[in-house]
């Protein structure tokens, strides 16, 4: 497979098509992004690298960071997650308040936020300081020290947070909470503040189109069936109410996130990572999710 080409051909024609949809506006601090940018990556288990753009600037992860933290979590306490956030589709935005009433506080999953919220509580719970281990472990993962948050972006979201504060006090209310509210917000935050570029992500990705493995240094991230429960997550739940959209069109697990960038894997071949700031309805960016469905298209290449 002659990726090189294949990216260089799909990039020139999403680049010729319109620019829609709009920057993330209420995190004050992401609308201050050039919405122009466009990168990608490609990254394979058998070593090849290869990306065009704007790959090697740095952007703000945001709910990408949900599937790291969830690796992190389900590593240190295995199936006791499942207790507390489930692994169906919600069908509903990432920051809908809807369901939570009615499920009792138990979030769909761990792709929306309640869901990411109540995963922060569990390593809040675990970690004396959660911020430092987090980091050290997307650190570790993507085999990167110069990883690190954005302190001006979480700070941003921690000032106009609004809706995650309901979802927490919500879900502390139903018992599903067991710290206190800031702490666990704060660690929210700065795990969305995480910066990385599209080549960084796509090598952090690798793992879980490696059976849980690190194609390049061997090491063991998850175990082979937590790996494959991951993408499962993803499938299902990585685009809230667009997940089917994005099974039907790219048909990969990926994740997106309101920074503009999107990560997709195909188990045994490649994880991919895209990233243009604007938008769509569904809060998903654009050009991401029409270079990844040509990419998928001209490729041949889906789970399907
Ligand atoms: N930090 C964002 C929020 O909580 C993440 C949302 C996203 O990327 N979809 O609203």
């Amino acid at each position: 497979m002659d990726y090189q080409k294949i990216i260089e051909a799909v990039y020139a024609e999403v680049k010729s098509w319109e620019n829609k949809g709009q920057i993330a506006q209420y995190i004050p601090e992401l609308s201050n992004v050039n919405p122009r940018q466009l990168g990608v990556h490609v990254s394979t288990l058998d070593g090849y690298d290869v990306g065009m753009g704007d790959h090697h600037t740095k952007f703000s992860i945001q709910s990408i960071a949900k599937v790291l933290s969830l690796t992190l979590a389900y590593r240190l306490r295995g199936n006791e997650l499942w207790k507390r956030v489930g692994v169906e589709p919600s069908g509903t935005p990432f920051n809908s308040l809807v369901q939570l009433e009615h499920d009792q506080g138990i979030p769909r999953n761990p792709m929306i936020n309640a869901g990411a919220i109540v995963i922060c509580d569990i390593l809040v719970s675990h970690f004396r300081n959660p911020k430092k281990e987090l980091l050290a472990f997307v650190r570790e993962v993507a085999q990167n020290p110069d990883i690190a948050f954005n302190e001006s972006v979480a700070q941003s979201e921690l000032s106009v947070g609004y809706r995650n504060t309901a979802l927490i006090n919500l879900m502390k209310a139903f018992g599903n909470i067991d710290n206190d509210i800031e702490l666990v917000l704060d660690l929210y935050c700065y795990m969305c503040s995480l910066e990385m570029t599209c080549q960084e992500l796509s090598r952090a990705f690798l793992f879980l189109a490696n059976d849980g493995i690190d194609p390049i240094t061997q090491h063991q991230v998850l175990s082979l069936t937590r790996s494959k429960r991951v993408n499962a997550i993803m499938q299902t739940c990585g685009f809230y109410d667009e997940a089917g959209e994005f099974s039907f069109r790219v048909g990969l697990p990926g994740k997106s996130g309101v920074g503009g960038g999107i990560v997709a894997v195909h188990p045994e071949h490649f994880s991919i990572a895209v990233w243009s700031p604007r938008l769509n309805k569904k809060g998903n960016s654009y050009r991401g999710m029409k270079f990844l469905e040509q990419f998928t298209t001209q490729t041949g290449l889906s789970v399907f």
